[in-house]
């Protein structure tokens, strides 16, 4: 049996041509035909001019939802994280370096010693990056011969940190030639059963290295976001403040792969003059432009040089613009038109803020958007930063808006124009979430319901998804408010809420 196409509903058209504005709650998608399981859905999705990841989930780049934990998370299961910038340049730089560091084939730039270093050096080495395989060159730089080895078996029973490396590493190596493949390099390193391979030239220099755990790590994660020398993808935010120009050349010579300029009202001479700036300084480094709700302000944005926009203004969970400035747009209506403009460009559109369950995930994406941002949602999972905390026994981690009055005496204000003026005007609240326990399990159970979801609808790609909004044939209703009633659970004494999706 074919598809059938319905003639029922609305198109996408139809559904926005309504001058009110509409978000997720106000429509749902008419199912279609299915032919398929779950698992054969496709979510994989471009965020960018240049990037693509395989499952469209980007944290948000806010101080109580993206370090290098959730960073290094997310792109192991196949998403993205954002660093966010409310701290010092160092500081960001080292979350970033955490994450490009933390898978690799090749490693071009090891972390060295010399034999004359100590105990305590390597020890500082695997407290700031994580790890404690060093290799040892005869002055620690990649100009002279590599003459052993450093790891942690060498160092785990000495009790004397201030003992000399040349005294403790190991000498008989194991090595690879310069020129090998990384297929060739990998089986080396299967059947050496050592932990490193040190790849060196015909004169006895280290030019790289390869460590067995990414072996391990690659086998684990099948889905992982990463870039051309599979070192995971990270993104990190800059505001448009003059001090963050050193910030960005920081970021881009630690190797970010997109830059997103966070901005909560992205139509602006500042932001239009930075980004052709970025662009003519690294136009290989994508840039995440934004936020916009019009498709002027998109247009802007794309004029100016942006590789991917980010979409909303005032739908998020900790958010009071839209009360507080009185400007702003319902999501649904900002996603729809704006990707609707940014297409023409292939520029993808990303929808940030206000999801709150799996059903907002699928909603955004059939409305053009090529990925969700999401703070609330990832907020309270274990690989948020903050510590958890009980409060009349249930389990809860901070969260809180970079608007927040918290945040900005933190260094948040830079978002929102707002660092050097006087008197602050809070466009976000600070407030908790419970314990979703890790991204681990939480991020896949999010997947699994999106792609039921796209079965649903008869529709196996994100790709194929978009195709059918913008052929009409993809089918929309408009919900009243007796059919939203409807649709959440009513009429129960009680029930147990699941920990989303329930309102
Ligand atoms: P180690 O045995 O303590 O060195 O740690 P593992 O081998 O378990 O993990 C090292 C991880 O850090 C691997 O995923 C590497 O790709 C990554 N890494 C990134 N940069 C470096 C570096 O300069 N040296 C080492 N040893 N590992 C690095
Ligand atoms: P959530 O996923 O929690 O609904 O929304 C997260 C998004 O809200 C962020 O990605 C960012 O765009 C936006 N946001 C973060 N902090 C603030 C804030 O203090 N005020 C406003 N207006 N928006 C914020």
């Amino acid at each position: 049996m074919g598809h059938i196409t319905s003639i029922d509903g609305l198109s996408g058209t139809e559904l926005f041509q309504s001058k009110d504005g509409l978000t997720y709650k106000d429509f749902l998608i008419l199912p279609g035909y299915i032919d398929f399981i779950p698992d054969d859905v496709n979510l994989e999705s471009n965020i960018s001019r240049n990037i693509s990841i395989k499952i469209p989930i980007i944290s948000s780049p806010m101080d109580t939802v993206t370090e290098h934990k959730m960073a290094i998370g997310l792109a192991l299961i196949g998403g993205l994280g954002i660093i966010h910038s409310n701290n010092s340049i160092e500081d960001q730089l080292r979350e970033v370096e955490r994450v490009k560091r933390y898978e690799n084939g090749f490693i071009n730039d090891p972390i060295l010693l010399s034999p004359e270093n100590t105990i305590a050096d390597v020890i500082r080495i695997k407290e700031r990056y994580g790890f404690s395989g060093i290799p040892i060159t005869v002055d620690g730089t990649m100009k002279t011969k590599l003459v052993g080895i450093v790891t942690n078996r060498d160092i785990d029973f000495e009790k004397d940190r201030n003992r000399k490396i040349k005294d403790v590493m190991t000498t008989n190596l194991i090595i690879g030639e310069q020129g090998v493949s990384l297929i060739r390099a990998n089986e080396i390193l299967k059947d050496s059963k050592k932990g490193k391979l040190p790849i060196v030239n015909r004169d006895g220099l280290l030019v790289s290295l390869m460590c067995r755990s990414d072996l391990i790590k690659n086998k684990e994660y099948p889905l992982s976001s990463k870039d051309k020398t599979k070192r995971l993808v990270v993104g990190a935010a800059v505001s448009t403040h003059p001090g963050d120009r050193d910030r960005v050349d920081a970021l881009v010579e630690k190797g970010v792969d997109i830059l997103v300029i966070d901005s909560a009202q992205g139509y602006s001479s500042y932001q239009i003059a930075f980004i052709k700036e970025i662009k003519k300084k690294y136009p290989q480094t994508d840039i995440m432009a934004g936020n916009v709700v019009t498709s002027a302000q998109a247009q802007a944005l794309i004029d100016a040089g942006a590789d991917s926009l980010r979409i909303g203004m005032g739908p998020g969970s900790i958010c009071i613009t839209q009360d507080t400035m009185a400007c702003g747009r319902a999501q649904a209506s900002a996603v729809y038109h704006t990707a609707l403009l940014a297409k023409k460009h292939n520029v993808p559109v990303i929808a940030d803020g206000g999801i709150t369950n799996i059903g907002d995930i699928t909603k955004a994406l059939s409305i053009g958007a090529s990925s969700v941002m999401v703070g609330s949602l990832l907020a309270g999972t274990q690989e948020a930063p903050g510590e958890y905390f009980y409060d009349n026994g249930v389990r809860l981690k901070r969260y809180r808006g970079m608007a927040s009055l918290e945040a900005m005496d933190a260094g948040g204000g830079k978002r929102y124009f707002a660092d050097d003026q006087k008197i602050r005007v809070a466009q976000g609240v600070s407030g908790t979430v419970m314990d979703k326990g890790t991204i681990f399990d939480f991020v896949p159970y999010l997947i699994q319901g999106v792609r039921h979801s796209f079965q649903d609808m008869g529709i196996k790609n994100i790709k194929d998804l978009h195709n059918e909004l913008y052929s009409e044939k993809l089918r929309f209703e408009k919900r009243s408010l007796a059919a939203q009633v409807q649709g959440g659970v009513h009429n129960l004494y009680s029930y147990k809420k699941p920990i989303i999706g329930a309102d």
